[in-house]
């Protein structure tokens, strides 16, 4: 009996309450249907052949929910119990034996076989995803997994016997050699490596790939844990490798790339390494055996026929290599990098003896964190965390685009401006166009400080004057020219106080500031001018107003409505110009503008560009008028080692790109309003919250003790950041106070990240309330 779809939608809507609609999929193992519901969610349903082993059924499910809360849970299918909880359900056909009916969800993407180009990039995060899916499947184990079948890699030479199913006489006794020697070679040595349940089957239909157009693909997926089994761990490596190799122009340089992946996350005895070659010769006899076989038992059966085809080629070609010389390359792929690797104690006491002691770590447990994929970091034990403070890696961390961006033009060519180079001109003229039509000029550089220094210079040399007037608690960057003029740094501990040519005025903040209100702004506004007239009155000339568009380090501020246009007419007025320091808020964060200065109502003279900019390269820009940048051009060269570099501003393309193809500015408004709405509805339940501000995915949370006197719940503000690490969360505090959770995360959470935190911060603050 071959289950139809009405089959599949009546099975769905009495088994698991799913009104849906099925669609036949292909499928050898089982017969497949993809349901789409009413509510148009999709999932697939598997109904199974006849006599098919519940148990190997189960362990397929059972491997899949143990990955649930895994860091490959995303790259696999998840399971839907039916409505009474089971996973797997018998289903009388009323023609022989039951077929075992079960559901799980449908992965988008493409077959990676149908890349025509396989990046070595690309190679080692497949290499890198096997590996974390071996770590994450550690422990695990089913009875279901110990069946015996085909496709296990030790078993490989009792598969001699099926030889005689090969037509062609000198491909059987190549094949016939492989089983000979795995039985004398290889068999022996496989006990004493590691064991354990895998995928075992990571071929080039099964791992998936999204923008299967693009050039650098990105893996969307591994599906079918029909041939799952507890076998030798390294094999999943081989069988992958045996697929990506086949038809490539250098098959060992694909393995290796492969190799070097895994290895970086799941290090390989060397016992392995000297295996490998042969596991994967082992992979490709066992399959061009069974499809001689089967196509003995269905001669008219096509894809048998063509599916082998390639992996002959490739077996040909590795007859020619000797194994030994595969397995060097195998092994210099994995060779140690120059790091040794040390424990976070070890690294403690590095740091201490040989770093500047004022280096701060943050968390008492410190994190070593090493590896990052989007918005989440994992540390060195394989935990997943949450990066809600990251706002460096706007795009999300080492996102691939900007990854090969950089890759590809650091394998060409660096140099620095004073060659004519494309990407320079390209970036320049993109970057600028981003701005009002005003702000046309601008300077590369390479951090944030550097960006704010030279902006100091720029208005020095435009106006003639020094004088500057900064914001309380405001923090600019860590050079002696900007120290002195951040009252975060030089009057905190250690501080010598602001620059004699520096003056301050209150933060905008209408929350916890001394102006509260409707008018607030302008009273902001009214402190600026006197901050001017004081500077007139000592004989001076106002030389530059400098402000964050929202403020940062001073607790996630969003200034009172008003402030900045009327400060910022206020400077000009009096001849100075206005810097807007857009070195943390920039770049689409904010959702309803690109950037944050805009959501004030004022163009900036200058504007300046860190962080985000090179999504963590170190690269950062200043943007100006053509008359001040001419002002500038005092006959004394600009130049600058690294700034505008073809490597830097191929980044900096790369990350324009990312935003505007993935939508992030939109997104950011969304995700951000789902993150503040949620706070919110928080903040009505817990009393520890006094205030909940942000534009985008620019977020603050002010903890207080009283809502009238606003007493800082500091203490509390640190406990709610340790307990949100443990349950997977970074978050960080901010202010003057230390009161402020700061949420500024990479552009890509998603909104299952906003719940998962709401829930968890609701959790923490009830804990503590
Ligand atoms: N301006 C602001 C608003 C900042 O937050 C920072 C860094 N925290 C800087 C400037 C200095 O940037 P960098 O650390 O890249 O020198």
């Amino acid at each position: 009996m071959t289950p139809t779809t009405a089959d599949a939608e009546h099975i769905a809507h009495e088994y698991w309450g799913l009104d849906c609609r099925a669609e036949p999929l292909v499928g050898y193992e089982d017969h497949n249907f993809l349901l789409v519901t009413d509510a148009g969610d999709h999932w697939v349903l598997k109904i199974s052949r006849e006599g098919v082993d519940e148990q190997v059924l189960d362990c397929q499910l059972q491997a899949l929910r143990f990955l649930e809360t895994s860091p490959v849970a995303h790259l696999v299918q998840q399971v839907l119990p039916a409505t009474d909880g089971r996973c797997l359900i018998p289903f009388e056909t009323g023609v022989g034996e039951p077929r075992w009916v079960r559901v799980i969800s449908y992965l988008e993407g493409a077959p990676l076989a149908n890349l025509c180009d396989l990046p070595h990039p690309f190679l080692e995060e497949i290499g890198r995803t096997l590996a974390r899916l071996d770590l994450a499947l550690e422990g695990f184990d089913h009875p279901g997994a110990h069946l015996d079948h085909a496709w296990r890699i030790e078993g490989t030479h009792e598969l001699r016997q099926y030889a005689e199913h090969i037509p062609e006489p000198a491909q059987r006794e190549m094949v016939e050699r492989h089983f000979d020697r795995f039985q004398s070679e290889v068999a022996p040595r496989l006990a004493t490596l590691d064991h354990g349940v895998i995928h075992n089957d990571a071929n080039d239909y099964n791992l998936l790939v999204r923008d299967a157009a693009d050039e650098t693909p990105v893996l969307a997926g591994l599906i079918d844990f029909g041939d799952c089994a507890h076998t030798v761990i390294i094999a999943e490596l081989a069988i992958a490798a045996a697929y990506l190799m086949l038809d490539r122009d250098d098959p060992l340089t694909t393995a290796s790339n492969l190799i070097a992946g895994y290895h970086s996350v799941r290090p390989l005895m060397a016992a392995e390494k000297g295996l490998l070659f042969d596991l994967i010769v082992a992979r490709l006899s066992t399959s061009v055996t069974m499809s001689a076989r089967g196509l003995d038992l269905e001669p008219d059966n096509q894809y048998l026929q063509i599916s082998a085809q390639p992996m002959w080629r490739l077996l040909e070609r590795l007859a020619n290599i000797d194994p030994d010389e595969a397995t060097r390359l195998f092994e210099d792929a994995c060779a140690p990098s120059s790091t040794p690797v040390r424990s976070a104690d070890e690294i403690i006491a590095v740091r201490r003896r040989h770093l500047g002691r004022n280096l701060s770590i943050s968390y008492s447990q410190p994190l070593k964190i090493v590896r990052g994929e989007g918005q989440y970091l994992y540390d060195d034990t394989g935990s997943r965390y949450l990066d809600l403070v990251n706002n460096v890696c706007h795009v999300g961390h080492c996102h691939p685009r900007v990854v090969a961006a950089a890759q590809r033009q650091m394998a060409e060519l660096n140099t620095n401006t004073r060659y004519l180079h494309d990407n320079v001109a390209e970036y320049g003229l993109r970057l600028t166009s981003a701005f009002p039509d005003a702000l046309e000029v601008c300077f590369f550089v390479n951090s944030g400080t550097e960006a704010n220094d030279l902006a100091l210079r720029l208005a020095r040399a435009h106006t003639g004057s020094k004088e500057i007037i900064v914001l309380d608690h405001a923090y600019h960057g860590h050079s002696p020219s900007l120290v002195e003029i951040s009252p975060y740094k030089c009057e905190g501990p250690g501080g010598e106080g602001l620059a004699e040519h520096a003056r301050k005025v209150p933060m905008p903040d209408p929350y916890r500031g001394p102006h509260r209100g409707a008018d607030a702004g302008e009273h902001y506004a009214d402190e600026v001018r006197a901050a001017i007239a004081e500077i007139e009155a000592a004989d001076h000339k106002p030389g530059a107003f400098m402000a964050e568009s929202l403020i940062g380090c001073g607790g996630q501020v969003i200034p009172a409505e008003g402030f900045l246009a009327a400060a910022a007419d206020a400077a000009r007025d009096a001849g100075a110009v206005f810097i807007a320091d857009e070195v943390q808020v920039g770049f689409g964060r904010v959702g309803t503008y690109y950037w944050a200065f805009e959501t004030q109502g004022v163009v900036p003279d200058i504007a300046t560009l860190g962080k985000p900019i090179g999504n963590g390269h170190p690269m950062a820009a200043v943007i100006t008028t053509k008359e001040i940048a001419s002002s500038f051009d005092t006959g004394m060269e600009y130049f600058n080692t690294f700034g505008g570099n073809p490597v830097s501003c191929a980044v900096g393309l790369a990350v324009l790109d990312v935003i505007e193809q993935e939508g992030l500015q939109q997104h950011a408004l969304e995700v951000g309003k789902r993150m503040i709405d949620g706070l919110r509805e928080l903040q009505a339940r817990h009393p520890l919250i006094g205030d909940v501000r942000g534009l985008g995915l620019f977020i603050g949370v002010e903890l207080v003790r009283d809502h009238e006197t606003l007493e800082p719940a500091d203490t509390e503000a640190e406990r709610v950041i340790d307990e949100m690490k443990i349950r997977g969360f970074l978050l960080s505090t901010d202010g003057p106070f230390h009161n402020v959770l700061k949420i500024k995360p990479p552009m890509v959470i998603q909104a299952h990240d906003v719940d998962e935190m709401l829930e968890a911060l609701d959790e923490v603050l009830g804990a503590l309330e």
